[in-house]
This record gives C-alpha cells, sequence and structure tokens, in this order.
C-alpha cells in the first residue's frame, strides 16, 4: 500500500483519522509523485470530508462565467444539477459572471446556499471570454468572494452534475486530470510547445494535462494562481503571442511550477463521447456535446 496523505488530509490537517482500507483501487495512480492523493472512486470517504466542512463552518464557492450564447444554451442544466450534486448540505455561494444579469435562471436553492451575478463585459473573441476569466476571477477573489468563502471551484458552464460532487475535492489547490488527455505519454501531452509563450514547458516537463473545465483551492492559493495565469496572459499578448490552449495552457504551466495539493481523477470531468472505461466508475460532472457552431460567433 503506498502512503499518500488521505483525499481528506489537507483539511484535516494533523489529525487524520480516515479509513486506509479505503484505498482500494490498485487498477490506477492514487498519488503523485510529489504525495498529492488523486481521489477516484473508492479512495476516499465523502462523509469524513462531509463531518471538517461543517465542523469548520466553510463557504463553498463555485464561479462559472455564461457570456453571450452559452448562458442560454448550457447556464440553467449546470446550475440546476448543481443544487443536486454539488456540495449538498453544505454552505455554498454561485458566483454567475455574465454580461446578460436580467437573463440569469432564477432557480429555487436549497437552505445555506446563495446565488450572485457579476456583470462582466463581453469580450468579442471565445477565446478572449475564455481568458479573460484568469483576471475577472483575480478580482473576484480579492473582493465579495475572497470573504465570502474559504473555498472555491472555478468551472466552465459547459457540463452539467450527474453525481455527488461534494468537500473530498476540497484541498488548497486542485487540479483537474483532462479526460481525454489521462492515458497519454508526457512527451505526446498538448502543453505550450513555443519557447516565447509564458505558458511554455520543455518535452521533458510537465506532470499531467489538467483540464481549465475545473480547478479550484483556498482563496490564497487561487489568488496566487489567477495572478500567475493572468501575468502570463498579458505577456504573451504584449508579443503577439497566444498559448495553444489559452488560459489552460497557462493554467498547466502554473500547476508545473506550483503543484497542486490534490487532483481529480477523470470522473469529476468526464466526456461521455469517450465511451466506457473500466476505470471510471462514477462521472460526477459531464461535458455537453461540444456544439461550438451554436455558441461560438
Ligand atoms: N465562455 C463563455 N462565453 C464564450 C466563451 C467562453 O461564457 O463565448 C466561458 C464558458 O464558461 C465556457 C468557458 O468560458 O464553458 C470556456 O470556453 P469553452 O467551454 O468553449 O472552452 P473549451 O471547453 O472548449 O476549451
Ligand atoms: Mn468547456
Amino acid at each position: 500500500l503506498d502512503v499518500c496523505p488521505s483525499a481528506t488530509m489537507a483539511l484535516l490537517k494533523d489529525n487524520f483519522t480516515g479509513d486506509l482500507r479505503l484505498w482500494n483501487r490498485p487498477d490506477v495512480l492514487t498519488c503523485t509523485s510529489w504525495k498529492a492523493p488523486i481521489i477516484w472512486d473508492g479512495t476516499f470517504d465523502p462523509d469524513i470530508a462531509q463531518r471538517e466542512v461543517r465542523r469548520q463552518n466553510l463557504t463553498i464557492g463555485l464561479t462559472v462565467f455564461a457570456v453571450g450564447r452559452y448562458l442560454e444554451k448550457y447556464l440553467k442544466r449546470f446550475l440546476e444539477s448543481a443544487e443536486k450534486h454539488f456540495m449538498v448540505g453544505q454552505r455554498v455561494v454561485y458566483y454567475v459572471f455574465t454580461e446578460q444579469p436580467a437573463a440569469v435562471p432564477r432557480l429555487a436553492l436549497g437552505p445555506g446556499r446563495q446565488l450572485r451575478v457579476e456583470f462582466v463585459v463581453r469580450e468579442r473573441r471565445w477565446q478572449d471570454v475564455s481568458m479573460a476569466r484568469m483576471r475577472t476571477l483575480h478580482e473576484a477573489l480579492g473582493g465579495r468572494l475572497g470573504r465570502e468563502a474559504q473555498f472555491v471551484l472555478c468551472m466552465d458552464v459547459d457540463q452539467h452534475f450527474t453525481g455527488s460532487f461534494g468537500p473530498e475535492v476540497l484541498a488548497d489547490s486542485v487540479a483537474q486530470l483532462h479526460a481525454w488527455h489521462y492515458r497519454w505519454p508526457r512527451w505526446l501531452l498538448p502543453f505550450e510547445r513555443d519557447a516565447r509563450s509564458a505558458a511554455a514547458l520543455a518535452r521533458h516537463e510537465g506532470d499531467f494535462y489538467y483540464h481549465a473545465a475545473v480547478f479550484g483551492g483556498s482563496v490564497a492559493a487561487l489568488r496566487r494562481l489567477t495572478a500567475h495565469c493572468a501575468q502570463g496572459l498579458r505577456l504573451d499578448r504584449a508579443r503577439g503571442l497566444e498559448a495553444r490552449w489559452h488560459d489552460e495552457s497557462h493554467l498547466n504551466k502554473f500547476f508545473w511550477l506550483y503543484k497542486p495539493a490534490k487532483v481529480l481523477s477523470p470522473e469529476f470531468c468526464w466526456s461521455p463521447e469517450i465511451g466506457r472505461r473500466a476505470e471510471i466508475h462514477h462521472p460526477r460532472l459531464l461535458w455537453a456535446r461540444k456544439e461550438y457552431a451554436e455558441v461560438r460567433d
């Protein structure tokens, strides 16, 4: 049995009380080389994390951007499914960033749950909408969001929850394994390779390819992450560059330099188009089909 910090260790700090018998996934990698847990179905006890979050009276933020046609197409389902599956029984504050506040669906939220709508200007290109998230999140984390929440998950809107997404995911910094790439050899991973870019990784660099559709952590850690990525994006723009996968490339550079404290298996953000995989027991969040013609100009 590989000794790796428990999935709940980051919350429990020194008084780990978890049950090691839960480590029953010999079929997958459950620990990184820097001893961060990679959490898979069956490697954690959701009740331990639930109790710990309640004991510490934590508020968990969930940020999502819904700009242009993404709002009408995806936001309602994302929020409705979050009400069913995201941090159920905890204090939650949703932050929806949009240029169309009046079009945000009015949902009846569960007890202890709030939704805030934040105005953003609409960037012209979809890539710019995606990249502008880092700077906007950085500002929000330095403002009300950062005062209201202790942990925050930042997500794409073009997905919906299908299973419990609870406090077991929380840690100081949290990265999501990309569903399409977690089985690929490192040298093939789609990191930015142009050495002039702030996001560049050399052939021998990179641990995993992380998906920008889900990342999170403590407010302080996310302030550092968003500052780093926003700065990289600014530097590239000043040189007339745009990294291969936009903000995701800069996120991957950040997590190479500053390792995540917890890694989520692809079950936490799965693409149904991949089909069945033996190691994927229980997908919790599913990507929507890429209907780019409908949402991108
Ligand atoms: N987004 C948006 N409007 C846009 C482009 C992007 O609201 O015009 C937001 C939305 O939350 C979306 C995220 O930025 O999920 C990332 O863009 P997208 O999902 O298209 O990127 P991909 O997942 O294909 O990399
Ligand atoms: Mn997306």
